[in-house]
């Protein structure tokens, strides 16, 4: 799979970063969303659904 963020949408929220914390991270300076791997193997494929599913601000997406 392949994903994408926006950063212009991102809230901070994190909520990301608890469900998939080998792909997203916050930026120190503004909790904005940083995507660590815009390719995520399979086993990391349910992680990354919970995130676009938990994401208040809709800011992670499928790329394909
Ligand atoms: S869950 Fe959404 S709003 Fe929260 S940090 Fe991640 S991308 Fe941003």
């Amino acid at each position: 799979m392949r994903i994408k963020v926006d950063v212009e949408k991102c809230i901070g929220a994190g909520q990301c970063v608890n469900a998939a914390p080998a792909v997203f991270a916050q930026n120190e300076d503004d909790g904005m969303v940083v995507l660590l791997n815009q390719a995520p193997p399979e086993s990391m494929a349910a992680g990354v659904r919970s995130a676009i599913r938990l994401c208040p601000a809709r800011a992670i997406v499928f790329d394909d």
